[in-house]
């Protein structure tokens, strides 16, 4: 009895050794494309974004969950770094925030060429995988960072934006979060507002990634119907397993065929649009929105991608740990070095090999080159500015709203409103 309990002991502890091993003879060839590591953050928050000083040496830093050597043994190929400046930046210096921190991940790939690759296509991610780097690309993390200007979202994507938040957690001007189904914010566009389908539509043009982690439902829904390419939850796990507004609504039940599981609530309507799209949902790893308590493990971080595979299909499945963003993380998901053990997990799990480098980077990968061949930079850009009304004015300069010959076109749709501002600013503007 007890020989046949230590055989047992043997072989399991031998199986689970080469689930290991798959998992990292998979990742040699198809590394990890993560959708969302806030490293920026902290290098902003923890050295005003000096990375030339002794204690921000990428090689040795210890105080965060992403430092070279982790991204090494954690098989990382590629990484959206999240670029965020907080809410409370909006109507004010959220620009300047924002080019800092784009900044710093361009320097970050000066600073370190051996380990980052900076990159802004889905063909730049293979080249660095060829060349062992981590592919670096930016995601802006908040509609905010654009302050409701089409010309700066154009020139964020020209300084290398390849997804966009549409918020982050505090609407804008154009796009409800998801505060608006908790209760804890006003609906103010009911989803995207007239100039926030202007946005999305010039995303597309661009071929900028909508990510609707943070959106509310209505967001997710109206992006999902007017978005003519597919689109990623960066960072968001499955409702279903933890009701959290933050996860995503549409994974309980894209298929009404293969409904499983908890209903999701009246604020998280199906989204069969998602599956229908060829999107991605990356999953989180907060324990408040894995176990929704403070505590959660690698299992059950397995349990929400087990989850969206059998509603979604594997090829719905991606990673966005959430790592440097976050205080909270499962039990044998410590930092960026421990990836291989989750696919190990999956493995384990029954998932196939092909299943699991969908996971790691081929699902991204061609939500990418869908987003790069839906764009067209031969077609005119979106030029309508956003209603002045609908502008926090508390810090602006009015410049151009006064004659702009793009509201007068359409006196109907955008100039009755504002016609008693017009008038008053026509009688000052020279
Ligand atoms: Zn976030």
């Amino acid at each position: 009895m007890w020989t046949g309990w230590w055989l047992w002991s043997l072989v399991a502890a031998c199986s689970a050794d080469s689930f290991r091993d798959e998992a990292e003879r998979i990742m040699q060839d198809t590394p990890v494309v993560d959708g969302h590591n806030d490293l920026a953050w902290q290098l902003l928050d923890q050295f005003n974004n000096q990375l030339t000083l002794e204690a921000a040496n990428l090689s040795t830093l210890a105080s965060t969950h992403t430092n070279i050597p982790k991204l090494r043994a954690g098989f990382v190929g590629g990484q959206f770094w999240s670029v965020y400046t907080p809410c409370d930046t909006q109507n004010r210096d959220a620009v300047r925030r924002t080019l800092e921190q784009m900044d710093v991940v361009h320097r970050l790939c000066q600073t370190y060429p051996q380990a980052f690759l900076c990159v802004s296509s889905s063909a730049g991610i293979e080249q660095a995988f060829q060349e062992g780097k981590v592919a670096s690309l930016i995601g802006v993390e908040g509609g905010h960072s654009i302050d409701s200007s089409l010309g700066v979202l154009r020139m964020l994507y020209r300084l290398g934006m390849r997804y966009l938040t549409l918020t982050h957690s505090c609407n804008t001007p154009w796009a409800d979060n998801w505060l608006v189904d908790t209760g804890d914010e006003a609906a103010q566009s009911h989803g995207l507002s007239p100039f926030g389908k202007l946005v999305v539509k010039e995303m597309n043009r661009l071929g900028v990634i909508i990510d609707l982690s943070h959106v509310s439902v209505a967001t997710m829904k109206a992006a999902l119907q007017l978005s003519q390419a597919p689109v990623i939850f960066s960072h968001s796990s499955a409702y279903s397993l933890c009701a959290h507004q933050r996860n995503a609504a549409g994974v309980p039940c894209p298929l009404p065929a293969r409904q499983t599981g908890p209903q999701p609530s009246a604020l998280s309507p199906p989204l069969p649009e998602q599956n229908k799209t060829g999107s991605v949902v990356m999953v989180d790893f907060y324990n408040d929105y894995v176990s929704c308590r403070k505590e959660a493990t690698l299992s059950e971080v397995a349990d929400h991608l087990d989850h969206i595979k059998k509603v979604a299909g594997a090829g719905a499945v991606g990673l966005g740990g959430d790592y440097d963003g976050v205080t909270r993380l499962p039990v044998g998901l410590e930092d960026v070095s421990k990836y291989p053990d989750l696919i190990a997990e999956l493995l384990r799990r029954n998932w196939t090999e092909d299943e699991v480098r969908g996971v790691l980077a081929r699902n991204l990968l061609r939500v990418f080159r869908k987003v790069e061949e839906v764009s067209d930079h031969t077609q005119t850009p979106e030029e309508l500015p956003i209603p002045l009304e609908q502008l926090d004015g508390s810090c602006r300069t009015l410049y151009g709203y006064s004659k702009a010959p793009s509201l007068r076109r359409q006196p109907g749709l955008l100039l009755a409103p504002l016609a008693p501002l017009f008038l008053s600013l026509s009688s000052v503007a020279p």
